[in-house]
Order: structure tokens, then sequence, then C-alpha cells
């Protein structure tokens, strides 16, 4: 599995080269674009194509071939091989007929754009391609806006002002983003900004709406800690042991809280549980 460049040739390692150069066979996806990149690099090695329509049976193919000894490297048309692209299904076939998988490492707009974008947050959601239509990607956003993780999204020029426009209204126009365009080329563009902004810049830019393009949008804040709630953790074990005063003092000794904010608190919990018992006598 052979990572090769996103845009800027000099992307495609030494490593990558060598591998090219020496298998008996490329499976690529459009065997046009890989010729191109061959060509600049003078690598001859004959290609065979493997997209998303035929990797089923490529993959039998392939195996085949590789149980007869001869070598095979996959790439995509640009970035690494099953991540948005095809290759999965041939990375399973191989494993499961007990040959050997070698990803060879290199660009990918995920990883390109991720280093780029600077936001803290240790966790990360790949998310890829949404969804074409309008409906039905803003359902897939609505689960992902109030998670702790950094979001990428994959998106084509056509799509950028509606998915811009969707992702500001699911995760909110001031949630910071990074829209990275065109990476590694002529034209590359970083812009973080809050999402409104981002989707107002774009709109007004046509020269912002082409090209290839990653959106990173920044973790959700962690939630604010409700003040009348947040030392439920520690009245509600006290409340159910012992009577309310002393549930209260203690709490008050535990967390520091006022005393009267917990013992309101205190009795609103109590009645919360009495209305609860009630109904479950009714029921
Ligand atoms: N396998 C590839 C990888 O590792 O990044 C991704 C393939 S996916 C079919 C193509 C999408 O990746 C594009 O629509 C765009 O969202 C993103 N992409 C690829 N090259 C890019 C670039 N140079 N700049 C920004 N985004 C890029």
């Amino acid at each position: 599995m052979v990572a090769t460049p996103i845009g800027n040739l000099q992307d495609l390692t030494p490593r990558a080269q060598t591998i090219l150069r020496s298998v008996s066979v490329i499976a690529a996806e459009d065997t046009r674009v890989t010729g191109q990149m061959l060509k600049h690099f003078g690598i001859t090695t004959p290609m065979i194509s493997l997209r998303e329509h035929n990797e089923r049976a490529m993959s039998e193919k392939l195996v085949a071939r590789l149980a007869a000894g001869e070598t095979v490297a996959q790439v995509s048309d640009a970035g690494t091989p099953a991540i948005s692209d095809p290759g999965a299904q041939l990375v399973a076939a191989v494993h499961a007929a007990g040959f050997k998988v070698v990803p060879v490492p290199g660009a990918s707009a995920l990883t390109t754009a991720l280093s780029g974008a600077g936001f803290m947050c240790p966790h990360t959601l790949f998310y890829g391609f949404l969804p074409p239509k309008s409906r039905q990607r803003q359902d897939a956003i609505a689960p992902l806006a109030g998670l702790p993780y950094a979001t990428v999204f994959y998106e084509a020029p056509h799509r950028i002002l509606d998915t811009l426009n969707d992702l500001a209204n699911g995760f909110g126009q001031d949630r910071i983003a990074l829209v990275a365009r065109e990476l590694t080329k002529t034209f590359e563009t970083l812009r973080r900004a809050p999402l409104g902004e981002l989707l107002a810049w774009a709109t007004a830019d046509a020269n912002q709406q082409r090209g290839e393009f990653v959106i990173v949008i920044d973790a959700a804040p962690p939630a604010e800690p409700d003040e009348a709630n947040a030392h439920d953790h520690v009245l509600r074990p006290l409340m159910a042991e012992l009577p309310l005063k002393q549930a209260v003092a203690l709490a008050q000794q535990i967390t520091g809280a006022p005393r009267n904010a917990l013992y309101e608190r205190a009795l609103s919990l109590k009645a919360d549980n009495q209305n609860d018992e009630e109904i479950d006598t009714e029921s």
C-alpha cells in the first residue's frame, strides 16, 4: 500500500519510488493519473486498474498473483490508499490469504490538514466525505457536533459552500475550524476562523471555492458544569444514607460549596425522588 503525493510530486518518498520501481505490478485507481506520476520519476512498472467497482474481483486476481510469487503495489490517484479511496478490500483479501501487507507511509490530505490546524484536542475523528444531499448531510452532522474530538471532513469543490453552510448550522457559527484548500499545491490556502466567518469568506471569493478541500473542526468545548447540580454526585449518596440536614452538612465539608445552595438542591432532589416514587406506586 504505497502513499503517493496529494499535489507536490516531491512528496513521493524515496522508499515509495524504490518499491514502485521494483514490484511486478502496480494496481492503480486511474492508470492515466498514476501513469503521469510514474513518467515523472522514469518508472516503467506495468499497471492494472483497481477501482471501487472492480475491487473485489481484482483483489482475487492480485492474491493469485501473490500466490504465484509476484509482488504488487497498490496506489490511489493521490494520497494514502484505503483512506476514502479503494484499497481496504484488497488489504483484507491479502491478510485473509496469509500474505504480507506492507503499508508504505507518505502524504495524506488527512494528516497534512490536521498538522496545519493547530487544535489542542488530543483526539481526532476522521469522517471523510459527508453525504452529498443536504438533508442526509445535516442528519450526519447532528450527532458529531457535541463530540470532544477534532473532526476531519473531505469535500469536493462543487459542494464546499453547501457543506460549510450545513457545518456552520450543525456545529454552530462560532466553532473554530480550518479550511485547507489545495494542500501542497500552488494555491495552497489554510484559513482558520469561526465556521460562520469561513462560510462568508468562501462565499465572497469564487477562488476559494476551487480545488480540493479538507475541513477540520475543533472539538466541542467541555460542557460548563451546571451550578445547580454540580454537587449531586456527593449529595445523592449521602442523602440515601443520612437525614437531610446531616447529608447537607457533610456535603458542605466535602465540596466547600455554600450551605444554602446545597440545602436547596437537596430539597429539590428529595422532592424529585418523592414524585418518582408516587409515579411508581401509581403505575
Ligand atoms: N486517499 C486520499 C488521502 O490520503 O488523502 C484521499 C482521497 S479522497 C478520494 C480525495 C479527497 O481528499 C478530496 O476530495 C479532498 O477532500 C482531499 N484532498 C486530496 N488532496 C487534497 C489536497 N491537495 N488539498 C486538499 N484536500 C485534498
